[in-house]
């Protein structure tokens, strides 16, 4: 299996966990760009959001539901936090298989880089 986030998924590769159900699973950031970087990934493999079907709107909503209740627990929901998906190569997206970023615990820049 050639799929990172997959790797992951299914445990083949380590992962410091925050969540995980039967269509999700939340991640810290190998690299975190913030205090708080979580990468909420769905465990159905979708290279980028490019290739997100209408069978997926469920899914996609439960991401973001998933964040924000990560970001409640981790104390961010009143300062506030941002939640990003990086589609293809302008938006810097280096693991084809959709992953939702949760970033907070700092001040962000809009626009961002
Ligand atoms: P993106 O650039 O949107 O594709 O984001 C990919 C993210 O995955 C980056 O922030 C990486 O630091 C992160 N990442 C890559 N490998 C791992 C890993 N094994 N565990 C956790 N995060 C990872
Ligand atoms: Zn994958």
């Amino acid at each position: 299996m050639s799929c990172l986030f997959c790797r992951v998924v299914s445990g083949e590769l380590p992962a410091k966990k925050a969540y995980e159900d039967e269509a999700l699973i939340a991640f810290h950031d190998i690299n975190p760009q913030a205090p708080v970087h979580v990468l909420i990934v769905p465990r159905k493999h979708i290279s980028t959001l490019n290739d997100v079907a209408a069978d997926d709107e469920q899914l996609i909503g439960m991401m973001h539901r998933r964040a924000a209740a990560i970001a409640r627990e981790l104390g961010l929901a009143e300062r506030g936090y941002r939640t990003v998906f990086n589609c293809n190569s302008e938006a810097g997206q280096t693991v084809f298989h959709i992953h939702l970023h949760l970033l907070g615990g700092r001040p962000m820049a809009w626009p961002p880089g």
